[in-house]
């Protein structure tokens, strides 16, 4: 029961293969992006100090909904984005919506270290006009550029590294923190590390699950490696309390996972953090 476009109905039918089911993805995508849809928001996700539980940050997560299919994974809608040629336009409404959402609650809450964090795609920072654009934003916003970080992913340094360095050069020197995300799971190899201004490591979940049996040893030496390079260390995806205890004794001082918080709307959010700054005794703005 699809909705197809005139035009698209001719060229493909709906069993030929998963192409034109990408043209319809694409068509509502790029449709949602035009007209600013409300099905296409940012959720954030709090990031905390495991030792205080302090929100310190909140990841920018990409959520849409589908006019026919529903509540979509972000990963098949920005692999679609990326193969149809939006990802760009996608990267920068997440952006813009993320810097803007990020300056309200700075404003309202009367807080100045919260920071948010954004994914972007290889494919955007492989463009020239990238490290511009995201300072363009955020200045726009009129937040500190100190009040934002870039999630990437090793897969852009296997693809073409001496671009890559580059745009993250410029983000750095402007004052621009990054997090390499998903970390121990690409393909790149250690030595990048040292040539990469990378701030923060973020521990792919999949170490998190298993860290107090099998991958409790690759936990240790990513903890050994942060030292070294003097970089932070945020576990993802922590569910259980035991988890959070074997990360915390292997020194992990930040953490994100459902054991904090799913990914909520802004205005979720806004309550999520009134009722932490109250509790906390942390009073917003210092
Ligand atoms: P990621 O950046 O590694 O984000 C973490 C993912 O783990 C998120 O899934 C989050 O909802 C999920 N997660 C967090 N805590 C837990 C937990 O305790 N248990 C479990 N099982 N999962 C947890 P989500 O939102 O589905 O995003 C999936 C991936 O899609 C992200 O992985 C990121 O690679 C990509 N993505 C999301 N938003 C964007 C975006 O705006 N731009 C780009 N380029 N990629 C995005
Ligand atoms: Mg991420
Ligand atoms: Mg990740
Ligand atoms: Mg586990």
């Amino acid at each position: 029961a699809k909705s197809r476009g005139r035009a698209q109905s001719v060229v493909f039918e709906p069993s030929m293969d998963s192409a034109g089911d990408d043209l319809d993805f694409a068509q509502a995508l790029h449709a949602a992006l035009r007209f600013e849809s409300d099905a296409l928001w940012v959720g954030y996700q709090p990031i905390v100090d495991l030792p205080t539980r302090r929100i310190v940050g909140v990841e920018a997560l990409l959520r849409w909904t589908h006019p026919e299919l529903g509540t979509v994974s972000p990963v098949r809608v920005v692999s679609v984005a990326e193969r149809v040629g939006l990802i760009n336009e996608l990267g920068r409404t997440v952006c813009d919506i993320a810097c803007r959402d990020l300056a309200r609650l700075r404003a309202e809450l009367g807080v100045d270290d919260l920071y948010v964090s954004i994914n972007v795609s290889p494919m955007q920072i492989l463009n020239d006009d990238f490290a511009a654009l995201i300072l363009a934003t955020i200045d726009d916003a009129g937040i500190p550029r100190s009040a934002v970080r870039i999630e990437i992913t090793e897969h852009l340094l296997v693809e073409d590294m001496d671009r890559a360095l580059r745009s993250l050069t410029t983000l750095s020197e402007a004052g621009i923190r990054l997090s390499l995300d998903d970390f121990g799971t690409g393909y790149a190899s250690l030595g990048y590390l040292g040539k990469l201004p990378v701030d923060t490591l973020k521990i792919d979940s999949s170490f998190v699950r298993d860290v107090e049996t099998d991958a409790r040893v690759f936990v240790e030496a990513i903890m050994a490696l942060s030292r070294a390079l003097a970089v932070d260390v945020v576990a993802e995806g922590i569910e259980s309390e035991a988890e959070e205890a074997a990360l915390r004794q292997l020194g992990c001082q930040y953490g994100q996972g459902y054991r904090y918080g799913k990914a909520v709307s802004v205005d979720e959010l806004w309550d999520v953090l009134i009722r932490h700054y109250l509790t906390a005794g942390d009073a917003p703005g210092g």
